[in-house]
């Protein structure tokens, strides 16, 4: 209890410098910085807290942008859908999610990925997502634990991004065995 209140408190401070350095900073680099120290001590806490996860309890959810563009494929409803062409990294994810069996969900939106938390109730989460995003969603989420991996905006926002795989991976094999 007094752990959660002191986690909260940290977790308020970091919520806080990063509205203020968005609100005031014109400068990209100084307020990722404070977005990134805010997701390192976030992850470090994460990895910490996830001594007792079962594996059968993570979820990976990702950001729709991730699929490619063009694709006619409805994979917000199920990544069962993806055709697995190579276009985008939802094929090699869609692979990584059967053979762990792991759930997933990929999201349209921020109220859609706290309906999917809240009705899936995991106990652990690897979230991708752009800053903005992902700094909000876990500060909502606690003391839910969240893992967060930023997305890579190579092609700007929105469209086309992409996710290492592997970042994914490592997390998954990590949670449960620190
Ligand atoms: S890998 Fe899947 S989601 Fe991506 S373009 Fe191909 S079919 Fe669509």
């Amino acid at each position: 209890m007094v752990k959660n209140l002191l986690f909260k408190t940290a977790y308020t401070f970091y919520y806080f410098a990063y509205i203020v350095a968005k609100k005031f900073n014109k400068n990209r680099c100084e307020n990722n910085c404070v977005s990134k120290g805010f997701i390192k001590f976030n992850n470090r806490l994460a990895i910490k807290r996830s001594k007792k996860v079962k594996i059968e309890k993570i979820a990976l959810l990702l950001p729709h942008c991730i699929q490619n563009y063009s694709c006619p494929y409805k994979i917000t409803s199920d990544i069962g859908n993806c055709r697995e062409c190579g276009l985008c990294k939802i094929g090699e994810i869609s692979k990584f999610v059967k053979e762990r069996n792991a759930i997933v969900k990929i999201a349209t939106g921020g109220t859609l990925a706290r309906l999917f938390l809240k009705n899936e109730k995991p106990d652990f989460v690897v979230a991708v997502a752009c800053e903005r995003d992902l700094v909000a969603g876990i500060y909502d989420s606690f003391p839910m634990i969240v893992y967060g991996i930023f997305n890579k905006l190579d092609n700007g926002p929105c469209m086309n991004t992409d996710v290492s795989l592997e970042e994914i991976k490592k997390i998954f094999d990590l949670v449960g065995k620190k």
